[in-house]
């Protein structure tokens, strides 16, 4: 029997081998070799496997050849067995089958063989097709997962598989990636593709890929955020998996947006910013740490690079109110608005606003802040002239009422004549009308100054708002009529009671009252003054209407603040504006409101007072004392006053009233004067030089003669503390200046 023919063998085996020569030239190759290679023996043989097997365009630097070569020339070199795994090196199909080159993944298996001389003299290669692992369709069920991404990549990151989900981010279909030639680079946005060379790199020496975050691009040229993750399999194929966040991204992109937005802002405000925590000494807030501040921070406070040290370090001696402000809001969680002040700091006042962040438990505070020294500065400065304004006032009109007092005594003296002379009758008449509004005035005026000084305290009783209003309105009718105003008047036949101090009360009225009158222009006088006094629900109202010059709409709430006046309608008409300030003051001492309405110029205005209504007392009130005779039986009386012309006129008076009067300007002399002439009434003046009326009084009553004589205080300083001082000296009344004659005869 005839041996086998081996070539004839070799080329009819089943499986893939090729025979190479040391240059790589192919010395033999089987039948299936040349099917599987698209090529044709007499191509091959003779021919240097590379020229045979050219580059695909897919692979123009020929990544397949460079691997092959590697591997044949280490198996020459090391002449033992070496392995290929899943190689792509893509074959070239002939003309007459349509031509270009089909992608093909190889296992190979390249064998020494050795000559008789012991030398490696030729390499058998045994291939093995191994493109179509690489689609197995059983992969692509485990891979239909949806939302996850899968992909197998070869070694030199060209896609050959990938699932549904990837489909439909990439835009590309099956086909496409079955003809090849989409790599990895396809999908990376050219900005991170050396980053993504080099996780390339790190994948073939670790065999594994991420987990990282990167941008994807689809076929369209969209891209969005995918997290990838993956790993070299044993035989090859780098599998991955892909999750697309781009919802997240999206998220964070615009929180960070929002973040930036944020920061900018807080860089650029002018109000200082800072986070700090608390830092306590057992439950004991000492001191607090800056974790973040803005630039504003550090122009307010002053304090450079305030976050690596704590406030204490920066400032030992910050006052410890702000450690103690910031620990509540943080253990209470409630925001927290103050002003404080930082001697320490940089002596200045600030404006801050402080709140927790962070939930229950948290130390950290969140202070927005302003520097309001000079604004606190303007308004300390402001309160101080105001302050100087208002003692001002009050002085002025303490001292106006001293002038006034000996005229009205004059004018007192002048009215006892019983003077014949008409024009002189009226002149007296006209003192007495001017002097009485003038007294008003000043009246007014220290009651608006004591009521700023808070001063002012009610004497309350419970009392029948009608019979108020009834003797204010008899009290200045006859005034008012003789300037040609008419009265009507409605009181009402039930009681209407509060509880009210009847002297201010009538004040209140009679300055409405006198209003209505000064702003009725003469053309309109026919038209009656309306007062009336009326119970509503649990009010007692006033109510004072005319039919006068009106009030502009905007002006009706101005018009209660001191000292405005609408323009002057009638010269001398005569106020200073501040009649329904202290109307309003008095009304709020009470409880109660008062209120302007008009329906404009020309059309009248009314004022209401509204009050808190009283119970009906129980008995009924005390009879009014009954009036007193001026002439009463006569008198000693020894007058005390550093004021010359107030002296001497209340002494006349007195004695046109049929007393006896002795006068004193000093204490000294006053002291000697009642030792001689024993009087039985002092009317002494409070404010003197030297010896002051107190010492008067308590000398006087420390004496036999003084022991029993009625002590009258006369001051421009009527306020309760002077009261309970010129008691305490001894004084049996105390009469506010200028003294009407009717009142002293009063007591008497
Ligand atoms: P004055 O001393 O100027 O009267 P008031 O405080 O009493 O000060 O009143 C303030 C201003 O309100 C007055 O100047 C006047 O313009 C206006 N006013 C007050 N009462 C009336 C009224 N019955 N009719 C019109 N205007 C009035």
């Amino acid at each position: 029997m005839a041996a086998p023919d081996f070539r004839q063998l070799f080329e009819a085996a089943p499986g893939l081998y090729s025979v190479l020569d040391r240059e790589f030239r192919t010395v033999a190759v089987s039948d299936a070799y040349l099917r599987a290679t698209m090529t044709r023996r007499e191509d091959l043989i003779g021919r240097s496997v590379f020229k045979a097997f050219p580059p695909s365009p897919q692979d123009p630097e020929g990544k397949g050849q460079a691997a092959v070569r590697e591997v044949l020339e280490r198996a020459l070199r090391e002449g033992a067995p070496q392995m290929l795994a899943l190689q792509r090196y893509d074959v070239r199909r002939p003309a007459e089958q349509g031509g270009g080159f089909e992608r093909r993944y190889w296992n190979a298996r390249v064998t020494p063989l050795r000559g008789p001389g012991g030398e490696v003299e030729h390499l058998l290669c045994s291939v093995e097709d191994a493109t179509d692992r690489a689609h197995d369709a059983r992969l692509h069920k485990v891979m239909n997962i949806d939302a996850i991404g899968v992909m197998f990549w070869d070694r030199e990151a060209t896609l050959i598989s990938a699932n549904d989900a990837f489909l439909r981010w990439s835009g590309y279909t099956q086909e496409e990636i079955a003809t090849g030639g989409l790599s990895w680079k396809t999908f990376t946005p050219p900005e991170y593709y050396a980053a993504s060379v080099h996780e390339l790199d790190e994948m073939r020496t670790t065999g594994r890929i991420g987990p990282y975050e990167k941008e994807y691009m689809a076929k369209g040229g969209e891209r969005r955020w995918m997290l990838f993750v993956g790993a070299a399999l044993d035989d090859g194929p780098i599998v991955e998996y892909a999750i697309d966040i781009s919802a997240r991204k999206a998220a964070e992109a615009a929180r960070r947006e929002s973040d930036e937005r944020y920061r900018r802002l807080f860089d650029s405000i002018d109000a200082g910013f800072c986070v700090l925590e608390i830092i306590y000494d057992g439950a004991r807030p000492v001191d607090y740490r800056f974790l973040e501040v803005n630039p504003a921070f550090e122009r307010l406070t002053g304090l450079h690079d305030p976050t690596r040290k704590t406030m204490r370090e920066h400032v030992p001696e910050h006052e410890q109110h702000w450690f103690d402000s910031y620990a509540r809001v943080a253990e209470t969680g409630e925001p927290k608005r103050f002003v404080g002040e930082a001697k320490a700091l940089m002596g200045g006042w600030y404006e801050v606003f402080a709140f927790r962040v962070g939930g229950a438990g948290s130390r950290k505070v969140g202070v927005l802040f302003n520097d309001i020294t000079a604004r606190m500065r303007a308004e300390q400065a402001l309160k101080e002239a105001s302050q100087r304004k208002d003692e001002f006032l009050a002085t002025l009109a303490h001292e106006l009422r001293n002038p006034l007092a000996p005229i009205r005594n004059a004018v007192s003296i002048l009215r006892l004549r019983e003077e014949s002379d008409e024009a002189l009758q009226m002149v007296r008449q006209l003192i007495e009308r001017q002097v009485r509004h003038l007294v008003r005035l000043v009246d007014d005026l220290l009651d608006v100054s004591r009521i700023t000084f808070g001063k002012v305290s009610l004497k309350r009783e419970r009392l029948d708002l009608r019979a108020v209003a009834r003797e204010t309105v008899a009290a200045s009718e006859a005034l008012l009529a003789a300037g040609g105003h008419r009265f009507s008047v409605e009181l009402g036949a039930e009681p209407v009671w509060v509880d009210g101090d009847p002297v201010r009360l009538a004040q209140v009225i009679s300055n409405l009252i006198n209003n209505a009158a000064r702003y009725t222009p003469a053309s309109r006088r026919p038209a009656p003054i309306r007062l009336s006094v009326a119970a509503k629900g649990a009010q007692a109202c006033i109510d004072v209407e005319d039919d006068g010059i009106g009030i502009e709409p905007a002006l009706l709430e101005r018009i209660f603040e001191p000292f405005i006046q609408v323009e002057r309608f009638e010269a001398g008409s005569g106020g200073i504006g501040i009649g329904l300030a202290l109307a309003k003051a008095l009304v709020q001492l009470h409880g109660g409101r008062i209120s302007a309405h008009s329906e404009g110029p020309g059309k009248g205005s009314r004022f209401v007072v509204s009050l808190p209504r009283a119970e009906a007392p129980e008995a009924a009130e005390a009879a009014a004392p009954s009036a007193v005779p001026l002439r009463a039986a006569s008198r000693r009386f020894l007058v005390v006053d550093d004021n010359v012309d107030a002296t001497v006129s209340q002494a006349e008076l007195l004695r046109m009233l049929g007393h006896e009067v002795e006068t004193a300007y000093d204490g000294q002399s006053a002291l000697r004067k009642a030792q001689a002439f024993r009087p039985e009434v002092v009317l002494l003046d409070l404010g003197m030089p030297g010896m002051d009326g107190f010492e008067v009084a308590r000398r006087l009553r420390a004496t036999p003669e003084g022991r029993h004589v009625l002590l009258v205080a006369q001051t421009g300083w009527g306020q309760e503390e002077d009261r309970k001082r010129t008691k305490a000296a001894g004084f049996d009344v105390h009469l506010a200046k200028p003294v009407d004659v009717d009142a002293l005869m009063g007591l008497l």
